[in-house]
């Protein structure tokens, strides 16, 4: 007996390790579906957010919902509903990714996606891209089409000319919001550089970048992100968005993930894949291991943000440090739950 009751301690104990087995279970039929999609971490102040804007946002979370829902509803791919989730997001002009970017310094728009297959740990990523209607969709072609993970400027953008897909005037993705916004941060900017100390600047008020995180039926997890980067950022400028591990991750063994906040910081602390490796060497569930990195580590180290986690038993997490995180959930009963602030 004394020695049984030793073995099952030891196995109680033992760190979390991966074997092959573990990883072809994991692709085994899971009982649920579901998908997470966030649209950016920030201040949500009532100055920033009218009612009828907070309506109208959240509208478009839950379409944003329904549309990787119907994915995932007829036994499609986890992939393929991140993509169809972050289309309709990059497609509004009310989120920081696609139509509606915020603004660099200098007045444009840039934009970096990120994609990757929790199955396969295959990823794909653009950045610096000025005219790709849906950034998530070249980040695909360059997961499927090439050997390469990170594409960026004119490299990626002939990508997508190669393979059809749809591109825009710069003027496409500027709005008048984003033109406001960036005088706004320029003026604060000034008077702050001419001593006025009241003068502050939020780098995360312009939030609104948009990411998904989604199992599916065959037990697959998938994540994306999609962004304009940050108001005001330095000509050239790229963010973790798109950089596998610190702005999106997925490994159907641990999480997918995608962050949302002050990318320097997300770089710095390679945010995704911390919680994930926190899950794989240390055996800590996902909501542990999210919660310890963003509201202990990533505070700590001064960044503000938050991510969407999702295991490949369909827990989620959604752990931020700011005011509010746009967020929404949906699984097979299709009905959607969206919130923004703290609840
Ligand atoms: N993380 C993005 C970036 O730094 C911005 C955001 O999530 O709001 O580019």
């Amino acid at each position: 007996m004394r020695p049984l009751l030793f073995i099952c301690a030891a196995l109680l104990f033992m760190p979390a390790k991966f074997t092959r087995a573990e990883e072809k279970k994991t692709a085994q039929p899971a009982a649920d579906f579901v998908l997470v999609i966030h649209g950016g971490a920030g201040v949500v102040g009532k100055d920033e957010l009218t009612p009828e804007q907070e309506k109208a946002s959240r509208a478009t979370l839950d379409a944003a919902l329904q549309a990787g829902h119907s994915v995932l509803a007829r036994g499609g791919r986890s992939l393929d509903a991140v993509i169809a989730a972050i289309k309709i997001l990059e497609d509004s002009p009310l989120f920081n990714a696609g139509k509606g970017s915020v603004l660099t310094a200098d007045g444009t728009v840039t934009m970096d996606a990120s994609l990757m297959d929790g199955a396969t740990r295959q990823a794909g990523a653009c950045a610096d891209i000025r005219h790709v209607k849906n950034p998530i969709d070249l980040a695909r072609l360059v997961m499927d089409r090439t050997p390469h993970v990170l594409l960026t400027g004119e490299g990626a953008e002939l990508l997508a000319k190669e393979h059809g897909l749809p591109l825009m005037p710069a003027e496409y993705f500027i709005t008048d919001h984003r033109k406001l916004q960036l005088q706004r941060v320029q003026q604060r900017e000034k008077a702050r550089k001419a001593g006025d100390k009241k003068a502050q600047i939020n780098p995360l008020e312009a939030i609104g970048t948009v990411g998904a995180v989604a199992l599916d039926k065959h037990g697959n997890l998938a994540a994306g992100t999609s962004t304009g980067g940050m108001v005001n950022k330095r000509f050239g400028r790229v963010g973790d968005s798109p950089i596998i591990g610190a702005g999106t991750y997925a490994n159907n063994l641990t999480c997918a993930v995608s962050g949302t906040g002050h990318g320097e910081f997300f770089l710095r602390s390679v945010v995704a894949y911390d919680i994930a490796a926190k899950m794989e060497y240390q055996g800590v569930a996902l909501t542990n291991a999210a919660t310890e990195v963003v509201m202990r580590k990533l505070t700590e180290a001064g960044g503000k943000g938050g991510v969407i986690a999702l295991d490949a038993k369909g827990n989620v997490a959604m752990p931020f440090n700011t005011e509010g995180m746009y967020r929404g959930v949906i699984r097979p009963d299709g009905k959607p739950w969206t919130a923004i602030r703290k609840d």
